[in-house]
């Protein structure tokens, strides 16, 4: 099984090895992130199989990982697509691990991350001298049994905080953010569906975020990089 990340959108930002292995595989085992144009590389002959997680659907982890466990015994090809890369947000650890232990030799593809695509498709690079020094990847979105993010910590960081996962709590997030000390004038800019054909980017102040209109998939960027387009310059 090879856990393989199919970068942000755009399919000619895979990896070559992943196309490679897209193209060799029996199965593919894929996200909902995961594109048109990124699954089309895929052996015609390939069986697609959607796992995705939506909102009150979607196949559960347990589930997921027996499917590999099956599907590696049985002897194919498997590739486990995931949108970015597959050690951000993905699950991909928790899917690791359950191949290690039935025994399956598993490898790992990395994938750009949306993390970092998303704000460099809007011209937002995530560090830039003298304006930010680091940046933070965190989700918007926590599962139960999961550490809750320090929020009033990373507000007195002073770097780039990049939150994936974030659109449906983006109020809670900014206001979390303002009580930790951040200022409400704080850019942002929200980067939806970056790489694809819809891609769009929301820009506006910290105070503003929660009743900005934001469309997920969007990664939100919040500092003062939040700001630039080097790109449109
Ligand atoms: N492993 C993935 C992240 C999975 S979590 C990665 O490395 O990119 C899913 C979240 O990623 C979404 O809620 C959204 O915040 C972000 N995301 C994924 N694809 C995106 C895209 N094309 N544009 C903007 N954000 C995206």
């Amino acid at each position: 099984v090879a856990l393989v990340g199919a970068g942000p959108g755009d399919p000619d930002l895979l990896t070559v090895r992943a196309a490679g292995l897209l193209a060799a595989a029996d199965v593919v085992v894929h996200d909902a992130l995961v594109g048109d144009g990124v699954l089309a590389l895929a052996a015609p002959t390939a069986e697609l199989i959607d796992v995705g997680k939506r909102p009150g659907n979607g196949v559960a982890q347990d589930l997921i990982n027996l499917l590999l466990v099956r599907l590696a015994r049985e002897g194919k090809q498997v590739v486990r697509l995931k949108g970015g890369d597959p050690f951000v947000f993905g699950r991909g650890g928790e899917e690791a691990v359950a191949l290690a232990e039935a025994g399956i030799v598993c490898e790992v593809v990395p994938g750009i991350t949306s993390a970092i695509a998303a704000p460099g498709a809007a011209g937002v690079p995530v560090t830039y001298r003298g304006l930010s020094a680091s940046f933070t990847v965190v989700t918007g979105h926590r599962q139960r049994g999961e550490s809750p993010v320090n929020w009033a910590a990373l507000a007195q960081v002073g770097g780039t905080i990049v939150v994936l996962m974030g659109v449906a709590q983006r109020g809670d997030i900014a206001a979390a953010l303002m009580a930790g000390g951040l200022s409400p004038d704080t850019p942002v800019a929200a980067v939806g569906s970056a790489t694809t054909q819809s891609q769009h980017v929301v820009r506006c102040r910290l105070a503003d975020l929660a009743t900005t209109t934001v469309h997920a998939p969007a990664t939100i960027v919040i500092g003062p990089v939040a700001a630039l387009d080097v790109v449109a310059l």
